[in-house]
């Protein structure tokens, strides 16, 4: 089976939930940036070609580009992540890890089969290898989502006093193939007014679910397993152990060189 992306035109009866409005504007922008056919394509601007990393003159496909753009988008992807490709992450055998998780994407996520990306430091490259693991499983049509675990409950929060929040969140947690839990720590606990053991709680609460459900969930910390059992509590690090195989990222601060190749237009991988 090969990866397909669903037409563009097909998108917005595909997502019929409140994201799909976004997602319709950043396709259609009135400006320059538009193909012939009115589609907007945020590779090449709409001259439907484009110059490679290698300073080669490649064709466009507009078409797949914005669709790849409305796929990223509705699951919560950075621009940023969406324009960065696996040449982007340093040569580690953590990068050998991703890219054997990636190749066996399907099989993944039909055990449940998550990981923990670990680094001491920040800027690593563990949250774009969590965004190249989730663009794959997307473009292989699994239902996929990223999200920080501090917007994550602010998400529950909002969900106290709205409908929509609310079933947005309860589809995050216990209906999506692959999610990404960004950023899990102790000092995202105390968030959105949450108490510490609230926090815990919820968190205990998500993993169990997913666990219970087979659903595959990539977090990414600062903490090791061993000290994320520490922070919250023993079933989380069973659950954790169950379902996750933790990836070590050395170095630290390789942020800046990322960034530096990517800008406005350009190849969305
Ligand atoms: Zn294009």
């Amino acid at each position: 089976m090969s990866e397909k992306i669903i037409p563009v035109e097909d998108i917005h009866a595909f997502f019929d939930d409140g994201m799909t409005e976004d997602i319709r504007k950043m396709l259609i922008r009135k400006d320059k940036r538009m193909t012939p056919s009115g589609l907007y394509c945020p590779c090449c601007g709409g001259v439907q070609a484009y110059v490679d990393r290698n300073d080669v003159n490649q064709p466009c496909d507009c078409r797949e580009q914005a669709s790849r753009l409305a796929h990223y988008a509705y699951a919560n992807i950075g621009e940023l992540y969406m324009r960065l490709s696996i040449e982007d992450l340093r040569d580690t055998t953590a990068k050998d890890t991703v890219i054997s998780y990636i190749d066996s994407i399907d099989d993944r996520i039909d055990r449940g089969q998550g990981l923990l990306l670990y680094s001491q430091g920040y800027g690593t490259g563990k949250t774009l290898a969590a965004s190249l693991i989730l663009r794959k499983a997307l473009r292989r049509q699994h239902t996929g989502y990223f999200i920080t675990f501090s917007n994550l409950m602010q998400m529950a929060k909002d969900g106290w006093k709205s409908d929509e929040s609310a079933k947005k969140y309860r589809e995050i947690v216990s209906t999506v193939d692959l999610l990404v839990m960004d950023d899990i720590g102790k000092e995202q606990l105390a968030v959105g007014g949450f108490s510490n053991d609230y926090a815990k709680m919820m968190f205990e609460s998500i993993l169990r679910d997913r666990v219970q459900r087979l659903k595959t969930t990539i977090y990414t910390s600062n903490l090791t397993a061993f000290q994320i059992q520490q922070t919250y509590s023993h079933a989380v690090g069973s659950l954790l152990a169950e379902s996750t195989q933790q990836v070590d990222f050395p170095g630290g601060d390789y942020r800046q060189t990322e960034t530096r190749t990517v800008g406005k237009f350009g190849k969305i991988y």
